[in-house]
């Protein structure tokens, strides 16, 4: 809506690194929208500077800014406009609840916008959380062909979140103001310490300092449904008045840092697409399948039966299984202090490994020591029960799968690179559908799509259309803000 600031121009900035064709064009739009203004809100003295607006989006980068009348918007007059209703629970709380009609007002300019321009992507601040989570429904619910993309919040030396309604503030409101995003970073550092919250406290440390609160509460960051803060993300966000001044701002409490579950059956190409996923996002890699690899060749090496449970049992007694947790390169994978990263990949443990992963024994031992290493969180886990079994809370997860006879074809490429001998793609089939069977059918953690998994079919995609679609679905569940992209 204009009054561009310095949050503007990191959208801006962002924007040119997104789009599929590079360098992409970014066009700023420009447009105070009557639509989204309730009759005593402050459409007419909401700041307007149009030529400050272009100094800002060039200094940003940008390629063109569109400043339309309400006339070019809507031809036929905006209380004559078609308009898009928003669904009622996505705005029964937050900003939904005290404007009414605003986030319908949004979605109209907004699906009118995208229609008149036809962007390849649509940038968002993640500033107005509820505005870029209803437009991330509509064009999702709509069938829109573009794609959403949040930037965290940009804030002010002094913590304020930039915001063209900071402008109307006096020096003095803007010290008293301060006490808004101070008391949510303090929120969120209690919550992180595993202190526990208290929103009327917070409202009336607020209201002590001469703001008018709105609302404060927490939500669901994606369903926008109340919620108690846990150990699942959570938005806490609040609307105060300073004088005239409607300010709002928000934080995420988490107690741990994201987890991304990655599961699928074998040749799907898990481990190509998730270790450079984990090092486009700064996250750790944890190959579990590494994991039940080694043990195998532990058990081959002692000549102990994979099918034994009581003799595989005993080799996992001072087992000593390392991996070095890393966000790119070959995870180094020791056991009893043999270095087995390339060994393990031999065809010998791969007709074995699904006996030996069956067993409850080696099952508990190694999802015990796989949840130890996440407790921290910060990780990409790929295998056959992370979203399941492991990390059930995580952030994302995925089900990544291909046909039979892709992955076959995928493994004999794998062989080939590795040096090993390739039999041919039948029998590589077949292979890979017994492994199938063998892990979808076994009593403990059976290979499953997880209920809130979603399912990616790979056959078709390249490997970077397969990294490019998992990032976008990160980027649903863990706001920029909460997990910002690592700067490499
Ligand atoms: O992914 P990869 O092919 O290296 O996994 C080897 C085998 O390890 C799988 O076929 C499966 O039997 C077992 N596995 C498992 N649970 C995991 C990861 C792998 O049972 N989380």
């Amino acid at each position: 809506m204009g009054a561009l600031h310095r949050g503007h121009g990191q959208l801006i900035k962002a924007a040119q690194g997104i789009g599929i064709v590079q360098p992409s064009s970014v066009l700023v739009s420009v447009f105070v929208n009557p639509l989204q203004f309730g009759p005593a809100e402050d459409f007419d003295s909401y700041p307007r500077d149009l030529d400050a607006d272009c100094e800002v989006a060039s200094a940003a980068g940008a390629s063109a800014l569109w400043a339309p009348s309400v006339d070019q918007v809507f031809p036929g007059g905006a209380s004559a406009q078609f308009r898009i209703q928003v669904p009622s629970q996505l705005q029964a709380h937050l900003c939904g609840a005290s404007r009414p009609g605003h986030f319908d007002g949004v979605a109209t300019v907004v699906a009118r916008l995208l229609a008149l321009v036809r962007p390849e992507v649509l940038v968002l601040g993640e500033k107005d959380w509820q505005q870029l989570i209803i437009l991330r429904h509509l064009v999702a619910d709509l069938g829109l062909p573009v794609k959403v993309r949040g930037v965290a919040t940009v804030r002010d030396d002094d913590c304020m979140a930039c915001s063209s309604r900071n402008r109307h503030l006096t020096a003095k409101q803007r010290q008293q103001a301060l006490i808004l995003p101070q008391l949510l970073a303090r929120a969120a550092r209690d919550v992180e310490d595993g202190k526990s919250l208290d929103l009327a406290r917070l409202r009336s440390a607020w209201e002590r300092s001469d703001l008018k609160v709105e609302y404060v509460e927490t939500v669901d960051p994606f369903d926008l449904q109340p919620l108690q803060v846990g150990r699942k993300l959570s938005l806490l966000a609040a609307a105060v008045r300073c004088g005239e001044t409607r300010l709002i701002d928000h934080t995420f409490l988490m107690s741990r840092k994201p987890i991304v579950a990655i599961d699928g059956p074998a040749g799907a190409g898990k481990s190509t697409v998730t270790r450079a996923f984990a090092e486009r996002l700064g996250l750790l890699y944890l190959d579990t399948g590494a994991m039940y690899r080694a043990v195998t060749w532990l058990i081959q090496k002692q000549e102990v039966d994979p099918h034994d449970p009581e003799a595989v049992n005993k080799n996992l007694e001072n087992l000593k299984l390392e991996l070095d947790l890393s966000q790119s390169g070959s995870q180094r994978v020791r056991i009893n202090g043999h270095d087995v990263t390339e060994e393990i990949r031999s065809p010998d443990v791969t007709t074995s490994v699904s006996a030996v992963a069956a067993h409850g024994c080696v099952r508990n031992a190694l999802t015990a020591q796989q949840q130890r290493m996440g407790i921290n969180g910060g990780l990409v886990a790929e295998g056959r029960d992370i979203g399941t079994a492991v990390f059930p809370d995580a952030d994302l997860k995925v089900f990544l799968t291909a046909s039979p006879a892709e992955r076959a074809r995928r493994r004999a490429l794998d062989l080939q690179n590795r040096g090993f001998p390739v039999p041919d793609l039948v029998e590589l089939e077949a292979q890979i559908e017994e492994r199938d069977r063998s892990d979808s059918t076994r009593e403990f953690a059976p290979l499953l799509q997880a209920d809130d998994a979603v399912e990616l079919i790979s056959d078709g995609m390249s490997i970077d259309q397969v990294i490019e679609t998992l990032i976008d679905l990160f980027r649903q569940q863990v706001p920029e803000e909460v997990w910002p992209k690592p700067s490499i």
